[in-house]
């Protein structure tokens, strides 16, 4: 999932200061799993910044809302009409979410009361894990599903930096080394010999170093937009 988690107070609130009256959604996926954007917590910061604005004798009218998904279009058609009678709307979705209802609502100030932090998953109660990050090239399979450019603080590829003491990164202790951990996963898996052979360096060319990546599948894509780009 998309980890992400809410911003303070005083920071969302400081977005608002020229609004008057605000939409506040919600998105039902990632966000709602990681406790930071689900209708619970759209209904919290509302009513943490009506309090706010009402102790400053400045009335904020915060309008709640909730969609399954933000970060389709399709999903966000019930909020145009509701747009109509806010200023601004706060978007409780990651930061793809509030740059789909930017997309989509082009001249509303859409503001993001979240930081979007990684993907990960939830690895003990209340407490949530990068996995992930996206390189667009996986090697799970030659590290035994365990990723060494999210979980290797070196983002290494031929074993570990030697700094590593009693399976703890040597970057930070509350960290187990990505590298130990691959070790084991082999030994456990007799497949140890495999880690022997030297990696090349990673062709990085797939990750996002080179800007704004795209997928395309133009088995999935419409006849006429093909046929409009053919004739760009
Ligand atoms: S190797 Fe790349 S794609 Fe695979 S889990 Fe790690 S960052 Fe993600
Ligand atoms: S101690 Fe392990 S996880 Fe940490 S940087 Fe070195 S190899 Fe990577």
């Amino acid at each position: 999932m998309i980890v992400a988690e809410k911003k303070p107070l005083e920071a969302i609130a400081r977005m608002l200061e020229g609004s008057g009256r605000v939409l506040a959604v919600g998105c039902g996926t990632c966000v709602t799993v990681c406790f930071s954007g689900g209708s619970k917590e759209v209904a919290t910061l509302a009513a943490s910044l009506r309090m706010k604005r009402s102790i400053e004798d400045r009335p904020l009218a915060v309008v709640e809302a909730m969609v399954q998904r933000q970060c389709e279009w399709e999903y966000l058609e019930p909020l145009a009409e509701q747009m109509k009678n806010v200023d601004a709307v706060l978007s409780l979705g990651c930061g793809v979410g509030v740059q789909t209802l930017a997309e989509r609502f082009p001249t509303m100030r859409i503001l993001p009361a979240l930081n979007t932090l990684f993907m990960g998953l939830p690895s003990a109660q209340g407490v949530w894990e990068e996995r992930c990050q996206g390189c667009g090239s996986c090697v799970l399979d030659k590290t035994g599903g365990i990723c060494p450019v999210s979980r290797c603080a070196k983002q290494l590829f031929n074993g570990p930096c030697g700094g590593s003491q009693n399976g703890r990164c040597e970057v930070d202790e509350a960290t187990p080394c990505a590298w130990h951990m691959i070790w084991e996963r082999a030994e456990a898996l007799g497949m140890s010999e495999d880690l022997m052979s030297i990696e090349p360096p990673k062709d990085w060319g797939t990750s996002r170093d080179g800007g704004m990546r795209r997928m395309v599948r133009n088995d999935l894509r419409l006849p006429e937009d093909q046929d409009k780009e053919g004739n760009e």
